[in-house]
């Protein structure tokens, strides 16, 4: 790796502020952003030689840790071989492999899967296969049904089955009508439930889709598989289809590989999947289906066919980093890594909890969230929160905070990576 010094830190933040509008950031925001040279483990090196622990996994893609030579190993010898080619009416051999090691390991008997090229993507291709269906069927049913603070993503369909707030106001009058439920949390189960009975006795729903056992970006708010379990038996009995958006929960998150496999007797008809699905190195979507879904398109009649794709379907690039990363999350160590996140997540919980600022403490399998107390407003851009990010950033730790809500998404990678001396070294405060 080459060397940067500190007058090429400040002379990339310029430059980059001069030409380049970040995602979820003010163009008035005075901070400047913090040039990222290298990856290792759960480190990320500025180009100041500083070191920073990833306590987000990025924006929860990454999974085995930065730079994992496996998967950068992976993507190396695809791209000596072949770096794109056209996915209609062609395929390639890391595509396919790709489809027959996934399928099997996905919740219920998923039976194809569709590539795109990020959750929002995903999101989209599940609501139009499952509106399409219906069309398929020549049954009318035209309604969608999502959880109230739900996040899908930033694409229109996905911010349409999304919570409604600051972040889509400006386009809501584009937003076509969902039925929203209210989120299954204690206490509310019941409401949550009798609601989609309700809707689903009109006999016009199309489709529920849901963050399964926990919502991401609404606050890592989390639910019990049994209420999951129950909303899908609802849905499905009244042959609603399902569509679980496991984009963020995929691939370990929540303690076992899918969050739907932790339902005792239902599983969806749809899921999405990407963030981790490619380890983190390559932007990747998927959205999988059943038999029964895939059947309403299997027709002559070229009006029943999925006419969507995107340039980049299936990348073999980004096809070899996943099969890499499943290859990685399959491994004994992988598992051992889960569980040894999870279980020093619930030990810190149980010791964290009694902390006066602590309103409530969260764990679901290697996601910790700690509730806040903050006296004023709970919402994004309650000033705590940039208070918090500041606070840790000062002490070489990476969490971005979602209102009052901090919490732990970590790599799971290797130990070694994570006891490193860095991890040793007390961080001091940067001034
Ligand atoms: C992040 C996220 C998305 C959107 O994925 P992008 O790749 O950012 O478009 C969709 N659904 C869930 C649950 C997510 O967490």
């Amino acid at each position: 790796m080459q060397q940067h010094s500190a007058h090429s830190s400040a002379d990339l933040q310029r430059r980059d502020q001069q030409h380049i509008w970040h995602p979820f950031t003010s163009l008035a925001s005075a901070l400047p952003v913090i040039p990222i040279v290298e990856g290792k483990g759960v480190w990320l090196k500025t180009a100041e030689g500083r070191q920073i622990l990833d306590g987000i996994s990025s924006w929860w893609v990454n999974l085995h840790g930065h730079a994992h030579p496996h998967i950068a190993g992976a993507i190396a010898a695809q791209a000596h071989r072949l770096e794109q080619v056209i996915f209609a009416g062609f395929t390639h051999p890391a595509a396919v492999a790709l489809a027959e090691q996934l399928l099997p390991q996905l919740p219920g008997r998923q039976e194809l899967l569709f590539f795109s090229d990020n959750g929002s993507t995903a999101v989209e291709v599940a609501l139009k296969m499952a509106l399409q269906y219906w069309h398929n069927r020549n049954e009318p049913r035209q309604t969608l049904i999502a959880l109230e603070g739900a996040y899908h993503g930033d694409t229109f369909g996905a911010m349409a089955v999304g919570g409604r707030g600051s972040f889509n106001r400006p386009f809501e009058q584009h937003l076509f009508d969902v039925e929203f439920i209210p989120f299954p949390e204690a206490g509310q189960e019941e409401a949550c439930l009798e609601a989609l009975r309700r809707l689903v006795g009109r006999g016009d729903v199309a489709a529920v889709i849901v963050e399964p056992l926990l919502q991401g970006a609404g606050g890592m708010r989390m639910y019990p598989a049994a209420v999951l379990d129950e909303l899908f038996t609802i849905a499905q009995t009244a042959g609603v289809l399902c569509i679980a958006d496991e984009v963020m929960t995929g691939f370990g998150r929540t303690g076992s590989l899918f969050a739907c496999q932790q339902l005792a007797q239902r599983s969806p008809d749809l899921i999405c999947l990407s963030k981790g699905l490619t380890g983190g190195f390559m932007p990747l979507g998927l959205t999988a289906c059943t038999a029964a879904v895939a059947q309403a398109f299997r027709d002559a009649n070229p009006d029943k066919t999925f006419y969507h794709g995107h340039s980049y379907t299936a990348n073999p690039l980004a096809c070899a980093a996943a099969l890499a990363s499943l290859e990685l999350s399959l491994s004994d160590s992988c598992t051992q890594q889960r569980q040894a996140i999870a279980r020093s997540h619930a030990a810190f919980a149980s010791e964290i909890a009694r902390h006066p600022s602590v309103e409530k403490v969260r764990q679901c399998g290697t996601i910790l969230a700690l509730e806040l107390v903050t006296g004023e407003s709970t919402s994004y851009f309650n000033a705590r929160r940039n208070q918090i990010y500041q606070f840790f950033l000062d002490r070489d730790i990476l969490l971005r905070p979602l209102g009052n809500v901090v919490y732990l998404m970590p790599p799971l990678c290797d130990l070694s990576c994570r006891t490193g001396a860095h991890l040793q070294r007390h961080p001091q405060p940067r001034r």
